[in-house]
C-alpha cells in the first residue's frame, strides 16, 4: 500500500484529501506546516508528497527544493491560484507535477497514479507503455505499431511517452511544453502542435488509426476506447 504525505495548512482541504485518498486505499499522513512537512517527506516510508505552495514556516517551493537534495520521492505541488510564477518555480525545484486549486479530485487521483507508476521500484517498473497496437519500450527507447517499427526523433518519442504516461488525461499545450521541452511557456506553444502533427503523420496517418485526439480549447489526449 502506498503512503501519501499531505502537506497543507488549510485543515479543511487536508481533511478532504485524507478522506479521498483513504477511500482509494492509500495510507496517509499529514503535516500542517513546511518544516514538519519536510521532516516527514524524508522518511523512507513516504511514497508520494502532495505539497501546498503557500505554507507557514517554509514555503512549498523551499520544502521541495530541500526534499530534492536528499530524495527522489514524487512531489505534486498544489497551487492556490493559477500563478505562472509558482508553477515554473515548482517545476524548477524538481516537482513532478502541479495542480491548481480548486481541482477535480479525479484528476488529482489520476496524476497520483501516474507519479507513483513512474517512480515504481525497479523490478516492479513496467518497461512497456502500450495503447492498442502501439507499444513503447522504455528500456530500448523504441516504438512499434504492431510489427512495424516507428522512426521517431528524440522529442517525438518523449512527447508520445508523456501522452501515454498520462493516458486519459487532457493535457494542455503548456503542460506538454513544460514537461517535454523543459522550458517555461512564456514562449510559443505552436511547437507542440507541430510535433503532434509529426506524430500523427507517423502513426495515425500511416496506420489509418486515431490515436491522438484534440481536446478543443485544451490540448491533446490519448484516450482508451470505452
Ligand atoms: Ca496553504
Amino acid at each position: 500500500m502506498s503512503k501519501i504525505l499531505i502537506v497543507e495548512d488549510e485543515a479543511k482541504i487536508a481533511r478532504f484529501l485524507e478522506l479521498e485518498l483513504k477511500h482509494e486505499g492509500y495510507e496517509t499522513e499529514t503535516a500542517g506546516d513546511g518544516r514538519t512537512g519536510l521532516e516527514k517527506a524524508l522518511k523512507k516510508d513516504v511514497d508520494l508528497v502532495l505539497l501546498d505552495i503557500m505554507l507557514p514556516g517554509l514555503s512549498g517551493i523551499e520544502v521541495c527544493r530541500r526534499i530534492r537534495q536528499e530524495s527522489q520521492v514524487p512531489v505534486i505541488m498544489l497551487t492556490a491560484k493559477d500563478d505562472v510564477t509558482d508553477k515554473v518555480a515548482g517545476l524548477d525545484t524538481g516537482a513532478d507535477d502541479y495542480m491548481t486549486k480548486p481541482f477535480a479530485i479525479e484528476e488529482l487521483l489520476a496524476r497520483i497514479r501516474v507519479a507513483l507508476n513512474r517512480h515504481a521500484r525497479p523490478g516492479h517498473k513496467p518497461n512497456l507503455l502500450t495503447h492498442g497496437k502501439l507499444v513503447l519500450n522504455l528500456s530500448s527507447h523504441s516504438a512499434h505499431y504492431g510489427e512495424d517499427e516507428l522512426t521517431l526523433t528524440k522529442k517525438e518519442y518523449e512527447l508520445l511517452e508523456y501522452l501515454l504516461r498520462n493516458k486519459n488525461i487532457a493535457l494542455t499545450r503548456e503542460q506538454l511544453l513544460n514537461n517535454v521541452w523543459d522550458y517555461d511557456y512564456f514562449g510559443d506553444t505552436n511547437v507542440v502542435d507541430v510535433y503532434i502533427r509529426y506524430l500523427r503523420q507517423k502513426i495515425d496517418d500511416r496506420f489509418k488509426v486515431h490515436i491522438i485526439s484534440t481536446v478543443r480549447g485544451v490540448g491533446y489526449i490519448i484516450k482508451d476506447e470505452r
